[in-house]
């Protein structure tokens, strides 16, 4: 390790009046020309002034020794504190032009918006279309919040798993096959208390769906599955 004026214990900072031998600038030229001319590969930083191999200097074709006069080291530091100053520059101006502009860019999105209604509406049918699944999800979240209730924002494909993994794909009222339009249903109804929780949903077939719907089963409703054989 070099020592450099930063490591010298806090006596000899204080004892040390005396400016480092290498701090002015046309001593430390006449060093380093001296280090050069006699082939040693090293020289004093131009600003810790520790001398060090020329190695430890970033590489410099416009220099004489073809190094720049930093160490590597103090080059990163500088570097360092100027990405630090900037970001904190650039952080504070991007939240006064945040500011300064927020009229300006509400005004844009409402106009962008009024001059797109007719593309932005095809767009969400489309959406809503395309993507079924991820709209119940949506209008189910909405649902649970309304209700405060629990919810852990299972989708189909979470129903499915767990159908695949008990092998159980009928209606869970009744056993029939619920068929293609099958109904995610609240065993204990969202208005009842129950959670938005994957735990809570049942595969239904319609006609059972419709059946209980905010009822609490085997409390106000009997599933057919449950009722005593005529
Ligand atoms: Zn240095
Ligand atoms: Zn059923």
């Amino acid at each position: 390790m070099i020592i450099t004026r930063e490591h010298a214990p806090e006596w000899a900072r204080f004892t040390a009046r005396k400016p480092h031998p290498l701090a002015d600038r046309k001593a430390r030229g006449r060093y380093n020309r001296a280090l050069r001319s006699r082939g040693v590969p090293a020289k004093s930083c131009s600003h810790c002034y520790a001398v060090k191999a020329l190695s430890q200097f970033n590489k410099n074709s416009g220099k004489p020794d073809g190094r720049e006069s930093r160490c590597r080291e103090c080059h990163r530091a500088a570097n360092a504190q100027w990405y630090a100053e900037n970001t904190e520059r650039q952080r504070a101006y991007a939240a006064w032009y945040h500011k300064e502009y927020a009229e300006k860019r509400r005004a844009y999105v409402a106009r962008w918006y009024a001059e797109h209604t007719e593309e932005r509406r095809a767009y969400m049918v489309r959406y809503r279309a395309e993507n079924p699944d991820k709209e119940r999800a949506k209008e189910r979240r909405r649902r649970a919040r309304l209700h405060g209730a629990d919810n852990d924002g299972w989708t189909d494909s979470d129903i499915a798993r767990r159908a695949e993994e008990c092998d159980a794909y009928g209606c869970f009222w009744c056993g029939s096959d619920p068929g293609e339009d099958w109904h995610r249903d609240h065993i204990v109804p969202l208005s009842r208390g129950g959670s938005n929780r994957l735990e809570n949903i049942a595969i239904s077939c319609q006609p059972c769906n419709s059946s209980k719907w905010a009822k609490i089963p085997y409390e106000e409703w009997t599933p057919p599955l449950a009722e005593e054989p005529a």
